[in-house]
């Protein structure tokens, strides 16, 4: 491999690939972008939807808490909205749907977040220096944030909300989520599990993630081919050799690889990366869950409902008027429980909180029935923070890991995946430069 056809090659055009792809080129270095899809944005996906109204179907709140997604909206100037506060609450307890304000759903909910959160700071005192994972962490890595839960001795009521809350943070079910995870989120939130709430449900960019995603991508030089799919990557002593399912072959002196977790093991590499990453890749993380836009006849007031992961739909919140129709958004914490492509399903699902609800039709995206996903927001399960972390701060000869999956502050989010954009087009530079 005498001469490369780039200095670096980023597979996956998320917000991870092109922040990686920014930062490289505004620095000089050739860069080839290689993205499976016939668009940028993975995971985000601004989209003009059957309801009337652009939605984003993936990533879509943002909040000034998040440091790296922050200053780029700052830089780029983009405008904001809110997502509007609930006056009206519903939630379960004894099998019936209980009413009240927003307020009080807090504050039932407070006693026991506070006590499943409480030792955030002190395990994660700096929740952006968790690499190497100290004794503490590695002692309660095993516990899942249902094991968590249990111990509180909490009242139905409570155990349903806090049960609930947990499945929605983590698109997931508690009983396969781990504990560390949460107090991760919420270290970075100060130890404030409000605040934590806030920063996923009330700030989204006025025009869609998209116009965050376009603004970048417009100040890099990389070529970027949409529709190009990567299956095989070698790396050797000098460069990396990039396989394209058409059997071309890109090469490159440094790669950087920016798949989800769950499909990672669907590029062959070589070297093989280590057995413990391959085998949390195998296992899969906790997020699969599904979110759906969904178009309700009439007015439903400013709503939001949150229950047990029983619930097919365990969170909803209305979001916008559509001509007197109301725009909610639900979430539910297995994608495999509910169809989100079938009316009628969702109907009976939002069915079980508002009985005469009407449902005039729904859009979403499946992101786990997507073979360049395989999940939602990356959330880890237990005994899985060692392996990744590991791999983000590793060279696999000439390769290196970067996404929202492995970041060290808001792994999971839009800001998660810029941060380890960043970090990793760093190090990549370092490497062409040494
Ligand atoms: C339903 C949902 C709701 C969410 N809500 C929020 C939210 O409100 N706020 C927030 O901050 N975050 C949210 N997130 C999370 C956020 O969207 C992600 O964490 C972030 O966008 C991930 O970016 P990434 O670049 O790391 O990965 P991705 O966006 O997954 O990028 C990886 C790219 O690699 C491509 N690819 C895969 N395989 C190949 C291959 N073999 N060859 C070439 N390309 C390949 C994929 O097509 C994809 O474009 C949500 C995610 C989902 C799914």
């Amino acid at each position: 491999m005498s001469s490369f056809k780039a200095d670096v090659v980023i597979v996956g055009g998320g917000f991870a690939g092109v922040t990686a792809a920014r930062e490289l080129t505004q620095r000089g270095a050739s860069v080839i972008l290689l993205e499976a899809r016939d668009r940028l944005g993975g995971r985000t996906w601004t989209r003009d939807s059957d309801l009337g109204k652009s939605l984003d179907f993936g990533g879509t709140w943002v909040h000034w808490i998040q440091p790296h997604v922050w200053a780029e909206i700052e830089r780029y100037g983009l405008p904001l909205v809110n997502s509007p506060s609930p006056d009206t609450a519903l939630w379960q307890s004894g099998g019936q749907v209980k009413r009240g304000t927003a307020e009080e759903m807090f504050a039932l909910l407070d006693p026991g977040m506070t006590a499943v959160l409480a030792d955030s700071a002190a395990l994660f005192p700096n929740p952006y220096r968790i690499h190497p994972m100290s004794d503490e962490v590695k002692g309660i890595d095993d516990i899942t944030v249902a094991e968590k839960i249990n111990e509180l001795g909490l009242d139905d009521e409570q155990q349903a909300l806090v049960e609930g809350m947990w499945a929605l943070n983590f698109s997931g079910r508690p009983e396969v989520s781990a504990y560390s995870q949460g107090l991760r989120w919420c270290a970075l939130t100060g130890g404030n599990w409000q605040l934590l709430f806030e920063a996923c449900a009330s700030f989204k960019l006025a025009d869609g993630t998209k116009a965050l995603l376009d603004a970048m991508t417009a100040q890099t030089t990389a070529d970027i081919r949409l529709n190009t799919r990567v299956r095989g990557i070698s790396s050797g002593t000098d460069g990396a050799r990039v396989e394209l399912t058409t059997g071309e072959v890109v090469t490159a002196r440094q790669v950087i690889v920016t798949l989800p977790l769950n499909i990672l093991n669907s590029i062959d590499f070589t070297p093989a990366l280590p057995s413990d990453l391959r085998a949390v890749a195998r296992e899969g993380q906790a997020s699969t869950g599904c979110k759906v836009w969904v178009r309700v006849k009439g007015s439903i007031g400013h709503v939001a409902a949150l229950g047990p992961s029983s619930c097919p739909l365990n969170f909803f919140q209305f979001e916008y008027d559509v001509d007197g129709d109301s725009l909610i958004v639900a979430f539910g914490p297995d994608a495999h429980a509910i169809d989100i492509t079938d009316r009628a399903a969702v109907e009976t699902a939002l069915q079980q909180w508002i009985p005469d609800i009407e449902v005039l039709a729904i859009d979403a995206h499946d992101w786990v029935a997507d073979e360049l996903a395989r999940q939602t927001w990356p959330m880890l399960r237990p005994n899985q923070l060692e392996a990744v972390q590991t791999a983000a701060h590793s060279a696999f000869g000439r390769v290196r890991l970067a996404g929202s999956d492995y970041a060290e502050g808001w792994a999971g989010f839009i800001d998660g995946a810029i941060e380890s954009g960043k970090r990793v087009a760093v190090r990549a530079l370092a490497d062409l430069h040494p």
